[in-house]
């Protein structure tokens, strides 16, 4: 999507998990669209955006989520634009091979990390009464499998908060959305359905093209896009909205 030029000058923005995949791009197109924006995971690496400022955190621990609360606050003053892009789990064989501890983990990186970092950095926004959100769950949340549920049972929990939170929230002029990713190339994505197709014994690598209607995977920039448009006045009339970019890959229900 082209961006427009300034179009987010002055707006301060924090993403979550942006030092490599789809929060890297997001980043990106944040620096280019103007806006000021801050990310964290837990190392940086060479990919991380170069202008973006980082701070090393897990956003699954309370402790996490302050720390970075606080360095948010110290450094922008606050945040008017905030993506919750962190997440992702292992996948097992089946839902029974499933440790306890991975479904706490999984519950922690892709729900409770989101709910703890809003619940610090949206009090602000109210205040200021402007702000929106973007929380990224995942289109497998429309087909849930036994390897992945884990994963998706905690997405399905971010979507209906996500929802919830938009109500709470709107009569403050706060924006909150869910973009719902379909398979987008990047290095954790990858690691994933390579680990699956072990464990399945299946091919190592689906052809997109037999299985998305618009025949490739996705990239990171075209879910970028979707997060750039809501951040942007464009989206000034769309709250509690989950927008699915996957290439026509998932049902609809
Ligand atoms: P990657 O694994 O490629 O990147 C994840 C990013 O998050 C990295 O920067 C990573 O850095 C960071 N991160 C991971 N755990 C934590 C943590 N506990 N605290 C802080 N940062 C963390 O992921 P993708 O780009 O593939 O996925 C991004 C989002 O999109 C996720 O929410 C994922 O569930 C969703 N999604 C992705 C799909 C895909 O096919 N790629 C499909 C559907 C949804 P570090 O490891 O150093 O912490």
């Amino acid at each position: 999507m082209a961006t427009i030029e300034n179009e987010l000058k002055g707006k301060r923005a924090l993403v979550t998990g942006g030092s490599r995949g789809i929060g890297a791009a997001v980043v990106r197109q944040l620096l280019d669209a103007g806006a000021e924006v801050i990310t964290t995971a837990r190392s940086a690496t060479s990919t991380a955006p170069e202008g973006a400022g980082f701070v090393t955190a897990d956003v699954r621990t309370r402790a996490g989520a302050e720390a970075l609360a606080a360095a948010v606050r110290e450094r922008l003053g606050g945040v008017d634009i905030l993506v919750h892009n962190a997440g992702g789990a292992r996948p097992y064989k089946d839902a029974s091979a499933i440790p306890d501890e991975e479904w706490q983990d999984a519950l922690e990186l892709n729900y409770l990390a989101s709910v703890r970092l809003d619940s610090l950095l949206a009090p602000g926004m109210r205040e200021r009464r402007t702000g929106m959100i973007v929380h990224i769950s995942s289109a497998a949340v429309l087909t849930p499998m036994g390897p992945f549920l884990h994963y998706t049972a905690a997405k399905a929990a971010l979507e209906n908060y996500s929802r919830g939170l938009a109500l709470e929230l709107a009569p403050f002029g706060i924006r909150v959305n869910t973009v719902s990713p379909g398979r987008v190339a990047t290095p954790g994505g990858e690691e994933t359905r390579e680990e699956w197709a072990r464990l399945s014994e299946g091919p190592a690598r689906v052809n997109a093209d037999d299985t998305t209607p618009l025949g490739r995977d996705g990239r990171s920039e075209d879910i970028a896009d979707a997060v750039l448009f809501l951040a942007s006045e464009r989206a000034g009339w769309l709250t509690g909205s989950n927008i699915v970019v996957d290439g026509g890959e998932f049902p609809r229900g």
